[in-house]
């Protein structure tokens, strides 16, 4: 294509609402333009990029059996209402009326409706097992809608849903879309690690999150230096380490400590170091306040409190509602005497003798015991993991690194199935549910993970498989009319070659096209100027680490039919 018909409104100012790299260049790059927090258009390069990810996706979807089907994305409340998601799904579901008057909601995900195409469609084991995908603008209303295709209110996701006679038909579902994704993300030229992630209700092994590898992910993954260990850090379990023997229990005793109520002011009161100390925070489990206790210096993983609990929702109390709630001033709360449901860290239960607060202003409890002077309704791992912990596998180091989630895929078991009433005839004549399982692919956000791995302070640096062109040829002979002609035919040879190419054939100055070729991330650049007329010449730079060659257009063609050839290859 021409550059001088595509719309590609470059900006050179660096877009102030953009706060992370992908959405900076996104802007500047005229990839895309917002229409209002998290929905974006995408315009030509950025749709281009677009369906490069979902080419791929959908050709390894299909590799892998599944078949491809779009859902409506208006969907009727009644739906949600079986699974009582409708209320459950909270504020992230977009819900309206239509002009009946009847409920609907916008699809943030299409569980309910592909249950409901099961229960209507596939009748007999023998119609099983059936993987079911599309690709599809799903409409999620975020609390922080940021980072641009990031996280969008609006976006495209893939979404597949297996349906399975049994656990064990469910588990090579499961492991067919593994291996999908590692072949899809691989082909979109990311480094990736495929992470263990919690998988609430269902346990098990059966939730995987790939991750790209990037410094502004959301998301802190755990990576094992010795093993194949990789885990969310939300799912990745602490090992408890074992307590120090023999210390003899001492007898409690009340201190005074006024005006500490902080961890670190308690301690340096005290002469005690944080690891001796315990500390009560109030969290409303799905509303309803528990105190949680937790050594001086660690954190809450709140997955793992929302596990133990078995609740939908943990969030922390304000101060007003843990006063509310306990009538302790803030800072003195502790658990000898507090009337509230208590649960420990497993590590609070392996301590002796540790400091609490006294549930009385300015006072502290030494040589506190837990089952000697209180109870705790349940004991678990409640604490977010560190790199001083050994990896729950091996015992080696661990590494913590962030990353974006760009996939998940997930064994749903029969949750749904069943309140949807969703069954089909077995071999033994008997209706039974079906197993499932989802499995989603964030494609727009793919492409924001991918300039967000892969660029410099010039601009996008795109894999070779997600670039809206692989080629672009600056046509810089300005007046010169073999130049130009050049340029034209170099343009033709290459596309005739099977490759994607732009041509610069902008009335610019070459400063400029350098720019803004440097900007869209395309991978190979083709520069036909001055220096043909000495040399016969052409230049062939390579976006990624500017490594340059000086090509006759014959050589350039076959050059880079070859190389691009070989990186869509990998
Ligand atoms: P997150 O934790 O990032 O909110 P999620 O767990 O809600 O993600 P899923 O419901 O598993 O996400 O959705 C499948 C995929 O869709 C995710 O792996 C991610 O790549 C993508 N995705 C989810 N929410 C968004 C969003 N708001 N904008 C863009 N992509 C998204
Ligand atoms: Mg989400």
């Amino acid at each position: 294509m021409r550059y001088s018909q595509l719309l590609i409104p470059t900006l050179k100012e660096v877009p102030s609402e953009a706060e992370v790299v992908s959405h900076v260049l996104l802007l500047r790059g005229g990839f895309i333009r917002k229409l209002t927090a998290g929905i974006y258009t995408y315009l030509p390069l950025g749709l281009m990029a677009i369906r490069k990810v979902e080419q791929i996706v959908r050709e390894e979807m299909n590799r892998a059996g599944a078949q491809e089907v779009l859902m409506p994305m208006v969907q009727p409340a009644d739906l949600w209402m079986e699974t009582g998601r409708y209320k459950k799904y909270g504020p992230e579901l977009l819900r309206f009326h239509d002009r009946h008057e009847r409920e609907s909601c916008l699809g943030p995900t299409h569980e309910e409706v592909i249950t409901d195409i099961a229960r209507k469609e596939l009748h007999s084991y023998r119609d099983l097992p059936v993987n079911l995908y599309q690709i599809q603008t799903k409409f999620r209303d975020e609390i922080r809608p940021r980072f641009g295709l990031m996280r969008g209110r609006e976006f495209i996701m893939k979404d597949a849903y297996s349906f399975d006679v049994d656990d064990a038909g469910a588990e090579v579902s499961y492991r067919k879309m593994y291996e999908a994704y590692r072949r899809i993300f691989i082909r979109c030229g990311l480094d990736f690690r495929a992470v263990q992630a919690d998988s609430g209700a269902i346990g098990g092994n059966f939730s995987h999150e790939f991750m790209v590898l990037a410094k502004t992910g959301e998301d802190t993954i755990v990576i094992c230096d010795s093993c194949d260990f990789a885990a969310n850090k939300e799912k990745a379990a602490v090992v408890l380490r074992p307590a120090a023997e023999g210390e003899p229990l001492r007898v409690m005793a009340k201190v005074e400590t006024p005006g500490k109520r902080k961890v670190e002011t308690v301690c340096e009161f005290l002469g005690i170091g944080p690891e001796t100390l315990v500390k009560t925070m109030v969290y409303k489990a799905d509303g309803v306040p528990v105190a949680v206790l937790l050594r001086g210096d660690r954190e809450v993983e709140e997955v793992k409190l929302k596990n133990l609990l078995g609740v939908a929702d943990v969030e922390l109390a304000g101060e007003q509602e843990v006063f509310d709630a306990t009538r302790v001033p803030t800072g003195y709360l502790g658990p000898v005497g507090l009337a509230l449901r208590l649960v420990a860290d497993q590590e609070v239960a392996a301590m002796r003798n540790f400091t609490v607060g006294a549930n009385e202003k300015n006072h502290h409890l030494q040589n506190v015991n837990l089952g000697r002077d209180f109870q705790v309704e349940a004991v678990g791992d409640l604490r977010r993991i560190t790199e001083d912990d050994p990896c729950p596998q091996c015992g080696g180091r661990l590494s913590l690194t962030e990353g974006i989630e760009v996939g998940h895929v997930f064994k749903l078991g029969t949750g749904y199935s069943q309140s949807m009433n969703a069954t089909f005839q077995d071999s033994d004549g008997q209706g039974k549910h079906f197993v499932m399982g989802c499995y989603g692919i964030g494609v727009s956000r793919v492409v924001a993970a991918a300039i967000e791995q892969n660029h410099d302070e010039h601009g996008i640096v795109f894999p070779v498989p997600l670039a809206p062109f692989t080629v672009i040829v600056l046509n810089l002979g300005g007046k010169d009319e073999k130049l130009c002609e050049l340029a034209e035919s170099l343009y033709g040879n290459l596309q005739a070659a099977g490759l994607e190419v732009l041509l610069d054939d902008r009335d610019e100055r070459p400063g400029l096209k350098f720019k803004d070729a440097d900007l869209l991330g395309i991978p190979y650049r083709v520069t036909v100027g001055n220096s043909y007329a000495k040399s016969g010449k052409v230049e062939v730079r390579r976006r990624r680490d500017g490594v340059m060659e000086e090509l006759t257009p014959e050589e350039t063609v076959a050059f880079l039919r070859e190389r691009i050839g070989a990186e869509l290859k990998k």
